[in-house]
């Protein structure tokens, strides 16, 4: 075989560069899901409104009552690296926002049809922006911001074909609108697919909403965790009990700083509360929530955030071990001292 003949070197084109880029934080429809309630949820949104088709293929609409985005902004919103989340490496390191890296809509809008329709509070009307043609308009519609992604991966067919049933599309896409859910019990959700209400969860209390969203009977099967730490750190949710331990790994939410995470640092911690208690491949149910200041955990470790890095993981190891084993203590003497009445 002859050696490769060189081609020479030459910048990639923009549109090129997003679609690469985009493979990172666009893999199927929930990923949009998660991106634009994270968008929502940044801009204040008290109702987030999902509408699917053909499991968030064929159409996603995700419509907030937040803040809105000044018309002479909106063409911004869209470009790669554009961002009103933060200014600088110190705001970076103390983000509270979900998003800061400005990368979803121009992600999204180069594998997807995109257009945005949004009204800030005092605008006299609404804008609609369409991404592709880049057509703007003005529209009709509330304070808010509406983002429509239709046809995903049309331009991509190779991507197209990894994604899976609509079903089971769907599916991922309704724990993604879950995963926000548990997180911010004062947000109403509504899912709606092909036209039918199939999930809504009102505004409540943080117990109530882990009760709409996981049921009455993880509540029941369950125990409240809560291990504080200084100011810095604190450890609470809901630990299952031994006796609610599934076959499979699907009811283990773990956040930081209200960012759903899949940590394994964490996962073993917890893993390790439940070393006597639980055996084979059984799996524990857990809701976690950690707060720890910004400073102690680095989120800007994976384009999709879901994975962060702690400076000191010896430390939330057992701090969540101890927390999550308190928990289960408490409820074992409580069931014993219950047993004995
Ligand atoms: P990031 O969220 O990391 O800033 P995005 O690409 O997701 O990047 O969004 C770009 C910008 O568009 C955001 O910084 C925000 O100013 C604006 N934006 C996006 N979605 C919304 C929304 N639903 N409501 C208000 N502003 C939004
Ligand atoms: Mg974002």
């Amino acid at each position: 075989t002859s050696p490769a003949a060189r081609r020479s070197i030459r910048e990639l084109p923009d549109e090129l560069i997003s679609q690469i880029a985009a493979g990172e934080v666009v893999e199927r429809p929930a990923s949009v899901v998660r991106e634009l309630v994270d968008n929502a949820l940044d801009a204040g949104a008290t109702q987030i409104q999902l509408k699917l088709m053909a499991g968030g293929v064929r159409a996603i609409v995700v419509e907030d009552d937040g803040l809105g985005i000044p018309v002479e902004e909106l063409p911004l919103a869209l470009k790669r690296h554009a961002t009103s989340k933060i200014r600088s490496l110190d705001e970076l390191e103390s983000v509270s926002t979900m998003g800061f890296r400005g990368e979803a809509l121009a992600a999204i809008a180069s594998v997807a049809e995109m257009a945005i329709a949004t009204r800030c509070e005092g605008a006299p009307h609404a804008h609609r922006l369409e991404a592709r043609s880049g057509e703007l308009k003005v529209a009709a519609r509330s304070r808010g911001t509406s983002v429509e992604v239709r046809e995903l991966f049309f331009s991509t067919p190779a991507r197209r074909k990894f994604l899976k049933t609509d079903a089971t599309e769907l599916a991922h896409c309704l724990e993604a609108v879950r995963r926000h859910a548990l997180a911010r019990p004062d947000v109403g959700f509504t899912v709606w697919h092909e036209g039918k209400l199939v999930e809504q969860w009102r505004a409540a209390s943080s117990e109530q909403r882990l009760a709409d969203v996981l049921g009455e009977e993880f509540m029941a099967q369950s125990r409240p965790v809560f291990a504080e730490a200084g100011p810095l750190l604190r450890i609470y949710g809901r630990a299952g009990l031994p006796e609610a331990a599934r076959s499979r790994s699907d009811m283990q939410y773990v956040y930081v700083n209200g960012r759903y995470v899949r940590d394994k640092l964490i996962a073993h911690g917890i893993r390790a509360a439940y070393e006597d208690v639980l055996h084979g491949n059984r799996q524990p149910s857990y809701v976690l929530f950690i707060d720890i200041a910004p400073d102690r955990v680095d989120v800007n470790v994976h384009p999709t955030k879901i994975e962060v890095r702690f400076r000191d993981g010896r430390e939330i190891h057992q701090k969540v071990r101890y927390a999550v084993q308190d928990a289960l203590a408490l409820s074992r003497s409580q069931l014993a001292a219950d047993g004995t009445e």
